[in-house]
């Protein structure tokens, strides 16, 4: 069996996820990596030194820049017959070209996966996370999108072929008109060991800088509940849950978050979790390894106060 993973990028570096999802898909059968952008030799460069790779597939044009399923789609159809799974990781990109490739070939997508058992048996989490559904798929050829985050990155150490591919010039009907990279001093919350959770009760964006600054005391990731987006006091790429980012830190520290079940279906694979909070009847204090019932105006500032002198 032979496997094409889409490498996930930002035109300018190779995201953590496609090695997590190199080391899901890596007990299936031989992989190799298609990269699709443009100037995109640095991607290329780091994607070869992974591991368990054997062949780095490129694609380069500036149709590729958007990274919409349009553009994409086309170029993985062409490749599939040679390969039993094609897959994706869940990010932004993975969620959109994915049911454009299954229509396109009469594919049913099996989309975030989180653990693989076989050739065509996998989990993945249903009714938000509540629950885990075991799929088995008797189809020849797989479309699979996998939650980068519940799997380990594959190390360094390879050294695979890198085969330029011949592609004809992508035309799309949409049209990239501008593009803003989020400058983040915080690390990747996807990636990050340690995430701090911000819940609306910080009540202002003013008090959620006391999240922020907690967090870069112990160098962590910032997330936020979608309520504390909705009112304006985190950015939306921080919200965590079930219509946020899916996280799998070490460690989350929650602070005045009630814990709703479309919260908790974003951090369900946190190793450990310290709740604080002011009530002791919130249902993330009753799920919580560690927790700390206290005002989070006066418990954040005394942390942050103590661990700033370590
Ligand atoms: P609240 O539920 O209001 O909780 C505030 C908590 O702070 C309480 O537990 C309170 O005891 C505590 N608190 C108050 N004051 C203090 C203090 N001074 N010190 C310490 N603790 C204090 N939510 C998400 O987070 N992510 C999602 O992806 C998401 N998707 C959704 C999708 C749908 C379709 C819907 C309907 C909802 C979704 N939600 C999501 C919203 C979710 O249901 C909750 O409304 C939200 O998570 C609550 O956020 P919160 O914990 O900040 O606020």
């Amino acid at each position: 069996m032979t496997v094409l993973v889409l490498a996930d990028h930002d035109l300018g570096t190779l995201s953590p996820a496609t090695a997590r999802v190199v080391a899901a898909v890596s007990s299936l059968g031989d992989v190799d990596l298609l990269v699709l952008g443009e100037g995109v030799d640095q991607i290329v460069a780091e994607a070869a030194r992974l591991s368990g790779v054997a062949r780095i597939l490129v694609g380069q044009d500036q149709g590729f820049v958007t990274q919409s399923a349009e553009a994409l789609v086309p170029v993985i159809a062409r490749l599939a017959s040679d390969y039993s799974h094609i897959v994706a990781s869940a990010g932004a990109v993975g969620r959109d070209l994915a049911p454009r490739l299954a229509a396109k070939l009469d594919i049913q997508p099996i989309t975030d996966i989180i653990a693989i058992h076989g050739p065509g048996r996998f989990d993945r989490p249903i009714y938000a996370g509540n629950a885990i559904q075991t799929v088995a798929s008797a189809q020849p050829r797989q479309i699979l999108t996998i939650r980068a985050s519940a799997f380990s990155p594959m190390g360094d150490g390879g050294n695979a072929m890198i085969m330029p591919l011949p592609t004809d010039p992508v035309r799309t009907v949409a049209k990239m008109i501008a593009a803003h990279r989020t400058q983040a001093d915080t690390p990747d919350l996807a990636t990050a060991r340690i995430v701090v959770g911000g819940g609306v009760s910080v009540g202002s964006a003013e008090g959620f800088k006391l999240v922020e600054q907690f967090a870069a005391v112990i160098g962590a990731g910032v997330g936020a509940t979608r309520a504390a987006v909705d009112a304006g006091y985190a950015p939306n790429d921080w919200q965590v849950g079930q219509t946020g980012k899916i996280i799998a830190p070490d460690l989350y520290i929650a602070v005045g978050i009630s814990g709703a079940l479309q919260h908790l279906a974003g951090i369900q694979g946190a190793k450990k979790i310290i709740a604080i909070n002011s009530d002791p009847e919130a249902p993330l204090v009753k799920l919580a390894d560690i927790v700390l019932i206290a005002d989070l105006f006066e418990a954040i500032p005394s942390l942050i106060e103590e661990l700033a002198q370590r």
